[in-house]
């Protein structure tokens, strides 16, 4: 849209572009094809646009042929797209995004966030899309240029801070270019810049206590001239010898420290579990027959190698929603990684029934103790990797605490999402969880 068109199609829809809004719309549509084309869409995406306004980067989105979700707060401009876009592939949403449930993401293949935000909200906004865990593949923003630095900015350079932190911790962050005010109607106080996120290599990022990590680098940077070994010294008695395992100076500030440095303070500040992984490989599991009776134990390593039958129990916990909490698997466990599986699951150990195990599981992967009910049993099968699986459920509404090395989040879902989701995406999951949920739907409907 050139800027009479702009101009013309306010008119037709009856806008006055409102500040309150962040309205500023883009007038250069050489400059929104050029912005749609770094997002890299291809027919199967399924995108996302937050503040679509007068469709500048809503057409060229659609002309890539991707199914394509918009969320627009001003109800005019709501009525303006659903008049001008008649695509089966395009939904309109007249709704405030920092309300849209994100869970709804997860149920879709190859998803893409787009927009140019509204500058009010736009670190909100952030998190709501961007934070971990999320599904998305590639997110695209047009933000307050001096944001866009702060987000993609180096360790040691001024811009560089909490935020920079937590979401380059997830993400790949590109500062691509900056945008002049003058493509805008009306135009905006500031210049602004656009900015991607890719998703990194989970696997690369390391173990550590997410929580610790959140609270010492907000900590670190609260007071950003002040030197860590004297803003740390609550947590830190002795950053002389810490200082030197993470190769910092002694004088080193919070803007000097990359995220692997924060990760590995983290880990020196909580040291991870190393007792998990040994007890892991000494564990001894009963064997059983067809018909689920002891005939022995064999180790966890003779058990899968083997293929012997043997015991495991899934717990899915519920809120007072209704909504059921899925547990995504670390990237360090030697089965199924980073795949989505039930809220707690384990093997029955020697010298332990059903019952027991599931409340030790419980306590050990959630930190929660509530009372469980049985709600059904799975033979053993290829499909379930030779387990007889007893599935429990129970209530609790969290919050919950997780061994960030067989863990990396947990999330509450609605059923509805889990039922699309494993429709859509059943390699999203755990084996074990699938067949879980079948019975589970078996049971409930
Ligand atoms: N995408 C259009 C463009 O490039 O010309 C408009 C961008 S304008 C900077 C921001 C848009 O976000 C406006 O259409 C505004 O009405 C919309 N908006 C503001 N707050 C919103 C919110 N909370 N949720 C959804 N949309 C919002």
């Amino acid at each position: 849209m050139n800027l009479s068109q702009i101009r013309a199609a306010l008119d037709s829809a009856g806008v006055r572009p409102a500040k309150k809004l962040g309205q500023n719309f883009l007038h250069d549509q050489n400059l929104a094809r050029w912005i749609v084309e770094q997002a890299q869409i291809v027919p199967d995406d399924f995108v996302l646009e937050i503040g679509p306004g007068l469709g500048a980067l809503t057409s060229e989105i659609l002309k890539r042929g991707a199914r394509l979700l918009a969320l627009e707060k001003d109800g005019r401009l709501a009525n303006f797209l659903r008049e001008k876009f008649h695509d089966p592939r395009f939904e309109l949403r007249y709704c405030d995004a920092l309300d849209f449930d994100t869970r709804i993401l997860f149920a879709e293949r190859n998803v893409k966030v787009i927009g140019n935000l509204p500058y009010y909200i736009a670190s909100q906004l952030l998190f709501r899309f961007v934070d971990f865990p999320n599904c998305i593949s590639l997110a695209l923003f047009m933000l307050q240029e001096e944001m866009a630095r702060r987000l993609s900015a180096k360790p040691g350079n001024a811009d560089y801070g909490a935020l920079t932190v937590r979401l380059q911790l997830h993400h790949h962050v590109e500062y691509l270019r900056k945008i002049p005010r003058t493509v805008f109607i009306p135009q905006p106080e500031v210049a602004s810049a656009i900015v991607r996120f890719t998703p990194r290599d989970e696997k690369r990022i390391g173990i550590f206590d997410y929580e610790v990590f959140g609270e010492i680098v907000k900590h670190g940077f609260s007071q950003r001239r002040k030197q860590l070994r004297k803003l740390l010294a609550g947590q830190i008695d002795n950053w002389e010898s810490i200082s030197k395992k993470i190769s910092v100076p002694l004088t080193a500030r919070a803007e000097e420290l990359s995220f692997e440095q924060w990760i590995a303070l983290t880990n020196l500040i909580a040291p991870r579990d190393e007792k998990i992984a040994s007890q892991a490989s000494a564990e001894r599991f009963p064997v059983v027959d067809e018909n689920d009776r002891q005939i022995g134990t064999a180790s966890r390593l003779e058990v899968h190698e083997n293929n012997f039958r043997h015991r495991a129990v899934h717990i899915l916990i519920f809120n007072h929603a209704g909504e059921v909490l899925l547990q995504k698997r670390s990237p360090w466990k030697d089965r199924h990684p980073l795949l989505w599986d039930s809220s707690a699951a384990g093997h029955v150990e020697a010298n332990e029934d059903y019952d027991e195990a599931a409340g030790r599981e419980l306590m050990e992967e959630l930190g929660a103790s509530v009372s469980l009910d049985c709600i059904g049993k799975l033979p053993a099968s290829a499909k379930t990797g030779q387990e007889f699986i007893m599935i429990y459920r129970g209530e609790h509404d969290g919050p919950f605490a997780f061994p960030c090395e067989e863990i990396s989040a947990v999330e509450f879902f609605p059923i509805e999402i889990v039922e699309r989701w494993v429709a859509n995406k059943p390699e999203d999951f755990a084996p074990g969880f699938l067949e879980c949920w079948r019975l589970f739907n078996a049971i409930s409907s």
